[in-house]
C-alpha cells in the first residue's frame, strides 16, 4: 500500500512554484461577478467547464510558467482595441464614441494570409478557417491573395506575389523586398523551415488600411533563432502582424514520447479523418493567435482555447471553447451575441463532422435557452 502511494506521488507533476489553481471563488472574481449572480450566458452550469487539468509533463504550460491570469477587468482596464485614445499607425475610420471595435473601428477586419500552396493534401481548406474565424469572432475576416514562394537558394525562399500586393506602406516595402525569407532544413524531419523574421518583415509592408490584424498561416515550418528545433509561430509585437504554422498539425506525424519534437515517424489514417483532424487544430491555434491579438491573454482559469501550451501533445488536449471568462471578454469587445454566435459555430461544428465540439455547443445552447 505504502509502496504504491509512493509511486503515485513521483508519478505527478507539480505546477510550477508559486502557481496554484484557481479556486471557485476566484474564477468567479475574474468574470467580475463576485456577489451577484453573473447572466446565464457565463453561468458556468454544471459539466460545462473542467478546470485547468494537472500537468502532466515537466515541459507542460502550467508546470513552466507561473500565469497569474487576465481577468475580465484587467481586460477592459489594459486594452488597446477599447481605448477611445486611437492606436499608433492605425490610419482606417476612428469612432472615439465606439464601445466595440465594431463601432470604434467600422472599417475594421482580420486578415489571413495564405503563405505557400494550400492546395497540397492535407492542407486544411482556406474558406473554412476564414469561415471559423468569422463565426468565432463575429466580425469581418478577409483573405489576402495567397503568396507563393520560391526557393531562391540553398537558405532562402522568394516571395513571389511582392509585384501584385497593393501599394501599401511603400517605404517598408521596397526595404523588405530587397530581402528574401531565410530558411533552413530541420535536422530531424528533413523539412524546410522558414524563419519568422523575415516573414514578419514581408508582413508589415503588406498590411491593408483596415486591417484590425494581419495573420499569415504556412504549411512550412518555422523557426526563429538557430538553437530553435522549430516554433508554432510569431506575433510581432505592437505591429498587428503574425505568422503560425500548421505544419506538425499533421495527425500522421508521430513524435517519440521521450522527445516529443523528435523521431518522426509515419502512422496510418484515412485522409478524410487526417484532414478533420488538422482543421480542428489549425481552427483552435488561430483563434487563440487571433484572440492575442485583440488583447485577450492566456487564461489560468479553466481549461479554455486560451489556456497556453508547451508543447504539442498538450495543445492537442486543450479545449475548443473559451471559458465565461474570455467568452465575457470577447463578447464586450465585439459586441456579439453569445447565442447567436453558438448558433452559428455549431452549423460549423456539424458541417466538418467535429462532433464533439457540436455535442458540446448543442448541450450548452439547451442550457441558455432554457427558460426555468
Ligand atoms: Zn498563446
Ligand atoms: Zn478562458
Amino acid at each position: 500500500m505504502k509502496k504504491k502511494a509512493r509511486k503515485k506521488e513521483e508519478a505527478s507533476i507539480p505546477f510550477v512554484r508559486g502557481f496554484r489553481r484557481p479556486t471557485p471563488l476566484k474564477c468567479a472574481r475574474a468574470l467580475g461577478y463576485e456577489k451577484e449572480t453573473p447572466p446565464k450566458e457565463y453561468d458556468v452550469g454544471e459539466n460545462f467547464f473542467r478546470p485547468i487539468p494537472d500537468p502532466k509533463s515537466i515541459d507542460d504550460w502550467l508546470a513552466q510558467y507561473n500565469e497569474e491570469g487576465q481577468t475580465y477587468d484587467d481586460f477592459l482596464d489594459e486594452n488597446p482595441w477599447l481605448s477611445s485614445r486611437k492606436r499608433r499607425g492605425l490610419k482606417q475610420k476612428f469612432n472615439s464614441a465606439g464601445k466595440t471595435i465594431r463601432e470604434t473601428f467600422p472599417e475594421g477586419k482580420i486578415y489571413l494570409l495564405p503563405l505557400g500552396d494550400f492546395s497540397v493534401e492535407p492542407s486544411p481548406r482556406f474558406d473554412l478557417l476564414i469561415d471559423y474565424a468569422e463565426k468565432f469572432f463575429q466580425i469581418p475576416v478577409r483573405s489576402l491573395p495567397a503568396v507563393e514562394l520560391k526557393q531562391s537558394g540553398a537558405n532562402a525562399y522568394r516571395w513571389v506575389d511582392d509585384d501584385e500586393q497593393p501599394p501599401l506602406a511603400k517605404k517598408r516595402r521596397q526595404s523588405a523586398r530587397l530581402q528574401d525569407v531565410q530558411c533552413r532544413i530541420d535536422k530531424n524531419s528533413g523539412h524546410v523551415q522558414l524563419n519568422v523574421d523575415g516573414v514578419l518583415k514581408k508582413l508589415k509592408g503588406i498590411l491593408p488600411k483596415d486591417a484590425l490584424c494581419l495573420i499569415a498561416l504556412t504549411m512550412f515550418d518555422l523557426y526563429d533563432d538557430e538553437p530553435d528545433l522549430f516554433v508554432a509561430g510569431m506575433a510581432g509585437g505592437l505591429s498587428r502582424v503574425a505568422v503560425f504554422s500548421f505544419h506538425r498539425y499533421d495527425p500522421t506525424l508521430a513524435f517519440s514520447s521521450e522527445f516529443w519534437y523528435d523521431l518522426w515517424q509515419e502512422k496510418r489514417m484515412p485522409m478524410k479523418e487526417r484532414k478533420r483532424l488538422i482543421l480542428q487544430r489549425s481552427c483552435k491555434l488561430l483563434v487563440h493567435e487571433a484572440a492575442h491579438l485583440l488583447g485577450v491573454d492566456h487564461c489560468i482559469f479553466y481549461d479554455c482555447c486560451m489556456n497556453g501550451s508547451g508543447h504539442l501533445d498538450e495543445d492537442f488536449q486543450q479545449s475548443m471553447h473559451l471559458c465565461p471568462v474570455d467568452l465575457r471578454k470577447l463578447a464586450h469587445l465585439c459586441g456579439f451575441d453569445v447565442v447567436q454566435r453558438y448558433e452559428e459555430l455549431l452549423l460549423f461544428f456539424d458541417r466538418n463532422r467535429l462532433a464533439d465540439e457540436a455535442t458540446w455547443v448543442r448541450r450548452r445552447l439547451a442550457f441558455l435557452n432554457d427558460t426555468p
